[in-house]
Parts: structure tokens; C-alpha cells; sequence
């Protein structure tokens, strides 16, 4: 190497898109702490806590409950993983590009696996999953509870006690819900949940908060084979998060901080006051978007507050656009994914950056680069309508 990279200087970035949205500073502080050794007792305090507080924040009693050392796929992989053995029935019902990839993880174990899939932006009827549940008999049904590329919430609080009727486990990804969104893992009967830290709960990527209810447990328990990934066997990693703390692998130390410090600050706020704040935000943009000729993909009635889908305008370059958002305001958000690449702008308010400067800026950021794409756009519309909807 003849010169060596110069000291990392990243230019501040406002994380509006699906993820990672900016961490909470507190967070940040919580991670430059000393590190400590993954069996020192401190750290089997702190893993503790982070338990406890999971718990609370996904609404379970549930002694299965800990962060997965890996983004939120590992979490969904590992749910499938312990849950299904080859030959066994699997359904997933898909709402869009995470239903898609749920149906890859599953299809990788072996099972036998039964699709339904719904246009992007819908969402199914409690009915619907009666039949699908009915005709297709699975031992564990997959769902995504809030679909991060259609911006749809999948309503998920009766499906649980349903599936129970019919012998199956629920299993549902709460990735873009949890800590935006309400999550009631033992109300709802969800059998296995897995979620993320760089959304909703202000962190870096890089934890997935997984939960398995005590009739999932017991299936793991009926296993008949090993788990296929040696990394995410539950039955091994548990002896580390859950009984006599005999080595695993080296948790992630100052990732285990930051998610602390992250669900401290959700049971500060109280899950309610913060899922109503995603609500006021939400709606302050959405009046905003609208003001300036932005239409949303899913419809009103199951509308996610902390992801906004948007149709690009015709004549609109969706990659011109978002540099443009980049380098003259330092916004990211994000670009359609699959069916709707080019086609849809996605806009994130998740957990610390579900404020109102969050919502005031991109609005007016919208506003310039639209007119100077070309769109008729009366100069801060978008920002008086965000502005009337907060003192609404
Ligand atoms: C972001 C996301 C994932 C993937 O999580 P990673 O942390 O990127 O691995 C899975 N499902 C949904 C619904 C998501 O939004």
C-alpha cells in the first residue's frame, strides 16, 4: 500500500429510508463504554437486563427471549431453522419483498412448503388465513407483521390464536414493527418473532431480538434431527443467554450496550406515548407528502406510520431524486425494492428519528428537488401542511 486511507471522517447523514435509521446519541455514548469480557459478570448483568427489557418491549413472558449476534435476517433464519425439520409443512403468506425472502429461508430447510401470495400493498384478511390455514394444515405458519417495501401492516393480532386452532405456530417477522408499532407477543399468541436494532429500537444494525413462545419450545424440543446451522441452534446458544453461561460464541459486547440502551429508552418513553408519537409524525408527513402530490402504495386502513411508500411521479428519476436528497441535504431514503425498483420512494420515521425536524426537513428537501426535477410543487406546501396537521 503506498498511502494509507486517511481517519475516518463520515459526513453526516439524516437516516430517513428503511433502515438503518440514525442511532439514538445516547446509544452511541452507551458503545464507546469499556469493553468487557463475554463471562464477566458485569456483562451477564447487562445481558440480563437486555433480556428483561426485551421482553417488556415485545410483551412476553416468554424465557426464550434474546438478541441473535446478527442483523434481522439471521433472526428470521434462525426462527426457521430450529422451528421446521425436512418434510415438515410450512406455510408463508407474502405481502411482499420480505414475504419473498421468507419464503427463500424456509424453502432452504427442507420442508414441504405451501406459497400464497397478495398483489404488493395488500395485506390478508383474518378469512382468508382461516382458509389458507384450513387447506394447507402447516406445522408453522410465516407472516410479516409490517412489510418494509409496501409499507403495509399486516394485521397479525388474531392469526395467532387462530393458528393454535389449527395446530400450526405462528411465526412473524416484527423487524420494521417493534418499537414503532404495537408488538403483544403473548396477546397475540405469536409463537416466533424476530425484529432488528437499526430500526425501530435506534440502534446499528447488527442484533436481531428473537422470541420463541413455550409451545414453539416444545417443538424444538420434539426435534427429531440437529439443527442444520450450527451458529443459530438455539438448543446451544441458550446455555449461553439462558442457563449456566458456557460459551457459545463471543457475543458482540458493545452491541449488547447499544440494544440495552436502546430498550432503555423505550420503556423510558412508555411503549404507548412512543408508538402515538410514530402516529403524530406520521401524520404530519403524510399531510405534507400529500400537499405535494405524493400518493401512498398500501392503502389507509393498514398504512405502517413508521415506513411512508410513495409512488415516484411520472417523469421522475427515482436514482436523480435521492442524490439529490443526498449530497444537497445530507437525506437518505430509500428506493422500491423488486417489483417496485424506480417505481416507489420510501420514507422512514422509526423510533429517535420520528421527530418532527425529521419530518419538516424532508418535506422541505422534497419540495426542492421535486421542483427542480421538474414537478409542479408550490414552494412549502408540504412543510404548511406538516406544519397544520401538528396543531391539528
Ligand atoms: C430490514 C428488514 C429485514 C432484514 O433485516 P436485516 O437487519 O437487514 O437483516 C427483514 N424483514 C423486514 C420486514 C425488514 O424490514
Amino acid at each position: 500500500m503506498t498511502t494509507i486511507p486517511g481517519q475516518l471522517s463520515p459526513t453526516p447523514r439524516l437516516l430517513l429510508g428503511p433502515g438503518p435509521s440514525d442511532a439514538h446519541p445516547r446509544v452511541l455514548s452507551a458503545m464507546s463504554t469499556p469493553l468487557l469480557g463475554h463471562l464477566d459478570p458485569q456483562f451477564l448483568e447487562i445481558m440480563n437486563d437486555t433480556q428483561t427489557m426485551l421482553r417488556e418491549v415485545y410483551k412476553t413472558k416468554n424465557q426464550l427471549t434474546f438478541p441473535v449476534s446478527a442483523t434481522g435476517m439471521a433472526g428470521m433464519e434462525t426462527c426457521f431453522v430450529n422451528l421446521i425439520e425436512p418434510g415438515d409443512a410450512v406455510t408463508v403468506c407474502s405481502i411482499g419483498y420480505f414475504g419473498t425472502r421468507m419464503i427463500d429461508v424456509a424453502g432452504r430447510t427442507g420442508c414441504k412448503l405451501t406459497v400464497k401470495e397478495k398483489p404488493w400493498g395488500q395485506v390478508f384478511s383474518l378469512d382468508e388465513l382461516r382458509d389458507i390455514l384450513k387447506t394447507t394444515r402447516p406445522k408453522v405458519l410465516g407472516l410479516v407483521h409490517a412489510e418494509t417495501s409496501t409499507g403495509a401492516l399486516q394485521d397479525i393480532s388474531e392469526v395467532g390464536k387462530l393458528c393454535h386452532e389449527f395446530d400450526a405456530l405462528l411465526l412473524t417477522d416484527c423487524v420494521t414493527s417493534l418499537g414503532c408499532t404495537p408488538v403483544e407477543l403473548d396477546k397475540w399468541e405469536v409463537d416466533a418473532a424476530f425484529s432488528c436494532s437499526q430500526k425501530g429500537l435506534s440502534c446499528p444494525p447488527g442484533m436481531s431480538p428473537v422470541s420463541l413462545s413455550p409451545r414453539a419450545v416444545d417443538a424444538l424440543k420434539a426435534r427429531k434431527t440437529k439443527v442444520q446451522s450450527w451458529y443459530l441452534d438455539l438448543s446451544s446458544i441458550m446455555s449461553y443467554w439462558g442457563g449456566d453461561r458456557a460459551y457459545h460464541h463471543t457475543a458482540p459486547i458493545t452491541m449488547v450496550y447499544a440494544l440495552r440502551e436502546g430498550l432503555r429508552l423505550v420503556l423510558e418513553e412508555g411503549l404507548e406515548a412512543r408508538h402515538a408519537r410514530h402516529v403524530r409524525n406520521h401524520l404530519a408527513l403524510k399531510a405534507g407528502l400529500e400537499a405535494i402530490g405524493l400518493e401512498y402504495i398500501a392503502a389507509e386502513a393498514y398504512r405502517l406510520p413508521q415506513l411512508n411508500a410513495v409512488k415516484i411521479p411520472a417523469g421522475v428519476d427515482d436514482v436523480a431524486g435521492r442524490k439529490r436528497l443526498l449530497t444537497e441535504f445530507g437525506i437518505e431514503i430509500g428506493g422500491g425494492l423488486g417489483e417496485f425498483k424506480g417505481k416507489a420512494w420510501r420514507i422512514g420515521i422509526m423510533g429517535y428519528n420520528s421527530r418532527a425536524i425529521c419530518v419538516l426537513s424532508v418535506l422541505a428537501a422534497l419540495e426542492h428537488v421535486l421542483r427542480g426535477l421538474g414537478v409542479k410543487v408550490t414552494p412549502g406546501s408540504g412543510v404548511a401542511a406538516a406544519e397544520l396537521a401538528y396543531s391539528a
